[in-house]
């Protein structure tokens, strides 16, 4: 099975919904290779007008994040019941999620699993700090990182499933991982995949790379072996340079 090429952007908590839904038309407009998949992870209020923008476009809707039930006493959450069926994409596990808001391996599990029940595609962000990095921590804990968010899957499910490798140190800094070194993690997350759900699958599942992507350092990143494309955050708030960083990952199809 090949693996088609994904860059995502993360918005994060950026852009009133005016502006989003300008900048998500001057990405329908542009002019974008047709072997790499996108998707826009705007805010949760963009989502529903930034369906119409993205509509027959090719470029697909993601939410930053999801819960892990249905519906119930669970104050400001977002079901993923709701954006079952228009929004394509969601996003769990990103480390500002476990870092500044105490969100958990388990947690993230139950949010993929309950995203994979009503059909979503999920993209699963993992990564060591830099402490973990310089104490030599890092594959101990993206190995329990995925083991944990991976836990149960079903093997069929994962043909809807992205991992995303960011270093946190490496998100939102400018201090990007090199090419070697963010192949070597990404490349023991395929093992680790495959020792979960076997080669085919393992060889199946896309791996991006993120943490201060630009448009300079896109395409070395994108060579690597192990590395389908992108998530990328403040780049992605720039069109125009985040269509540089897709016309990257063209030609990467593996
Ligand atoms: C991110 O938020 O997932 C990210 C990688 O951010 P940045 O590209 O700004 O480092």
């Amino acid at each position: 099975m090949q693996r088609v090429p994904l860059v995502a952007g993360n918005w994060k908590m950026n852009t009133t919904v005016p502006e989003g839904l300008d900048k998500a038309a001057e990405l329908v407009q542009a002019q974008r290779p047709e072997d790499v998949e996108v998707a826009v992870l705007p805010p949760f209020t963009h989502l529903w007008p930034m369906r119409d923008v993205l509509r027959g476009s090719g470029i697909a809707l993601g939410a930053q994040d999801v819960f892990w039930e249905d519906a119930g006493a669970f104050t400001g959450e977002v079901s993923p019941a709701w954006l079952s069926g228009w929004c394509d994409h969601v996003l769990v596990g990103h480390s500002e999620r476990r870092h500044l808001l105490g969100e958990t391996d388990e947690q993230v599990h139950r949010k993929l699993a309950r995203a994979l029940t009503h059909r979503l595609r999920a993209i699963v962000a993992v990564g060591e700090t830099l402490e973990e990095r310089e104490s030599g921590a890092t594959l101990e804990v993206v190995h329990r990182q995925v083991d944990v968010a991976f836990a149960g899957i079903d093997a069929g499910a994962m043909a809807r499933c992205v991992v995303a490798y960011e270093p946190v140190w490496a998100i939102g800094t400018g201090r990007t991982a090199t090419p070697e070194l963010a192949q070597e993690v990404c490349h023991a997350i395929r093992l680790r995949l495959a020792r979960l759900f076997g080669d085919e699958v393992a060889g199946a599942t896309r791996i991006l790379y993120g943490g201060s992507v630009t448009a300079e350092n896109a395409a070395d990143l994108f060579a690597q072996a192990d590395i389908d494309g992108g998530l990328v955050g403040g780049v992605s708030l720039k069109p125009a340079e985040f269509l540089q960083v897709v016309a990257a990952a063209s030609g990467v199809r593996r």
